[in-house]
């Protein structure tokens, strides 16, 4: 992969890691932020029973979210540290340089089109 690409592709996914880290400090905290390992916290509306009913709703919508978050930021991060050790931009199954188109839509992306 040529070196301007790389960084293009670099630039992309620094951008991606700061909105995804923005989108996960509102309803999770960092366990281990250089691993993008987050927890949902358990928000503190009140202590009576509706605010505690409100509490575990809000932990329950954001669950998923936060682990959809937490998946795609994990994925942002392995990229980068592929391009740090040079593998980046290689199919993780049949070891083939991946589509560059494929990879400026998804700069994250493991596997080549066909795989
Ligand atoms: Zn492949």
């Amino acid at each position: 992969m040529e070196k301007n690409v790389q960084d293009e592709l670099k630039a992309l996914l620094l951008k991606e890691k700061a909105e995804l880290e923005e989108n996960l400090a509102r309803i999770a905290r960092p366990v281990d932020k250089e691993k993008g390992d987050y927890e949902t916290t358990f928000g503190e509306v009140g202590a009576d029973r509706e605010d505690n009913t409100t509490e575990v709703e809000q932990y329950t919508d954001n669950l998923p979210v936060e682990l959809t978050l937490e998946k795609n930021l994990q994925n942002v991060i392995s990229a980068l540290d592929r391009i740090e050790k040079g593998t980046y931009g290689f199919c993780e199954n049949c070891q083939k340089e991946i589509d560059t188109e494929r990879l400026r839509a998804n700069p994250s992306a493991r596997t080549c089109i066909k795989c």
